[in-house]
């Protein structure tokens, strides 16, 4: 595994563009909505991991809800696996709660499943697998 990327929770993507683009000193390089999340999400590469900012879209998104909750900050660690079905099936063996039990289609081309914190020290852990 390796780590893909880091997601940050924010209220405004477009205000938090323009910091984080000014803090890399370099723009990022997509914006792309996944609707099944309710989420809108732009895309900064930091060295070899990403930054992934999302910003809900509606108020019942997982996104908002995070928000209401904590606040804005960070939100999920992605770790990038060769065999995404594969990873699902062994940590579902060795005990840890999957939110996706199959996986789905996220945003930067990828299929992704998510593991329920309580079973990985309050980590919110994304699975992700290039679809090349
Ligand atoms: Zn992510």
């Amino acid at each position: 595994m390796k780590l893909e990327h880091i997601g940050i929770a924010v209220k405004n993507l477009e205000q938090s563009n323009t910091l984080f683009e000014t803090l890399f000193n370099s723009k990022h390089y997509k914006v792309e909505e996944v609707e099944s999340e309710g989420v809108k999400t732009s895309f900064f590469q930091v060295g070899e991991s990403k930054i992934e900012l999302l910003e809900a879209t509606n108020p019942d998104s997982p996104i908002a809800k995070f928000i209401d909750k904590k606040g804005e900050g960070i939100h999920h660690l992605a770790f990038e696996v060769e065999d995404i079905d594969y990873e699902i099936d062994r940590l579902t063996k060795e005990g840890f709660q999957l939110i996706h039990q199959t996986p789905k289609d996220g945003a930067d081309n990828k299929r992704i499943a998510f593991l329920h914190p309580k079973s990985t020290n309050s980590v919110l852990v994304e699975l992700c697998q290039d679809k090349g």
